[in-house]
């Protein structure tokens, strides 16, 4: 990679997108393998400039990377070499007067330090995230990807902002705010977890999928239902965006009753009959639109699903089967 500074080659670890999304933290927080991978930073080894493209920079760039202050963070002070490049990007971004990337960068600061175990310095950057998130009006359209289940979202983010820089009044009031804004499902009840978290001033961090009360997972793992597990391991390259958001998708608790965690109609539809509903419906299109592809391998004895589609043998009952088409 060459440096837009000083033209200095250095060989970097291409950045990686992991290959599937795991749910932020309230705050924005990727998860942490996104982090290291999507969101890592570079450093000129040359001189001091860092940034997530190294062959980038604004104008600005050359002067704060020879300041005093700058040069200052390379020194020691017992700050690791992750913290020193998030708080030098810091300066970078506020030089360029770009407001997005300066809450992004101080977000991304806060989260290194936190790391670290550095609460009292993490949140002073919380803190002035959220004074930068405070003075910039919300666009009118809300939202980062226009994904109907995160309408509400960079509403909720300034909320957690709040709540985790321990300003417990202001966070109340932009919940107030979001709520005036029409959100989805999901992003309402996650601000009513918001409440109650702020009710007891908490200022950890929380996750969605804690917020939604649907436990710890990691990646996207099998699906339960022995169907859609089979589906998904020998004909996923078949399945529509939609079909694979419904063959994940998890539900969570209401005072109603269980809701599935989304609002987009297609999805839901796909899952009017549960996962088992939605095994049919994938079997039945799969094998009408793929007819000499598609294999469906069932048992000729007993009908129980085989575990790959050359299977030859059940795993339900005693009996084997030879091949019979070609
Ligand atoms: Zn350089
Ligand atoms: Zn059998």
């Amino acid at each position: 990679m060459t440096c837009a500074l000083c033209a200095n080659e250095s060989k970097h670890w291409p950045t990686h997108h992991p290959a599937d999304i795991e749910f932020p933290d309230l705050d924005g927080r990727p998860s942490q393998r996104e982090l290291l991978l999507h969101h890592r930073l570079h450093s000129c080894p040359s001189c001091g400039y860092c940034a997530q493209d190294l062959s980038v920079a604004h104008p600005s760039a050359d002067a704060v990377v020879h300041s005093e202050a700058y040069r200052v963070l390379t020194g020691g002070l017992g700050r690791t070499f992750a913290v020193r490049q998030y708080l030098r990007r810091v300066m970078l971004t506020d030089a360029a007067e770009d407001r997005e990337e300066a809450v992004v960068s101080r977000l991304r600061a806060a989260w290194v330090l936190e790391a670290g175990d550095k609460t009292k310095a993490a949140r002073h950057y919380l803190s002035e995230a959220a004074d930068l998130m405070l003075a910039t009006p919300p666009p009118a359209h809300w939202e980062p990807s226009g994904d109907v289940d995160w309408k509400g979202w960079r509403g909720l983010q300034r909320v957690d902002v709040l709540r985790r820089a321990n300003r417990h009044d202001e966070a109340l009031r932009e919940v107030a705010r979001v709520r005036e804004v029409r959100t989805s499902a999901l992003v309402e009840r996650l601000l009513s977890f918001e409440e109650a978290a702020i009710a007891r001033e908490d200022t950890e961090p929380r996750g969605v999928r804690e917020g939604l009360g649907i436990g710890p997972r990691l990646g996207n793992k099998e699906p339960r239902d022995p169907l859609l597990a089979y589906l998904f391991a020998y004909y996923r390259p078949r399945l529509t965006q939609m079909e694979r958001r419904a063959l994940f998708l998890e539900a969570y608790d209401t005072d109603a009753g269980p809701r599935w965690a989304t609002d987009h109609p297609q999805v839901l539809a796909l899952l009017a009959e549960g996962k088992e509903g939605l095994a049919r419906h994938l079997e039945r299109r799969l094998l009408a639109e793929h007819p000499d592809t598609v294999v469906i391998n069932r048992c000729p004895k007993c009908g129980a699903l085989a575990r790959t589609p050359n299977a030859r043998q059940c795993r339900a009952c005693p009996h084997t089967w030879r091949e019979t088409s070609p």
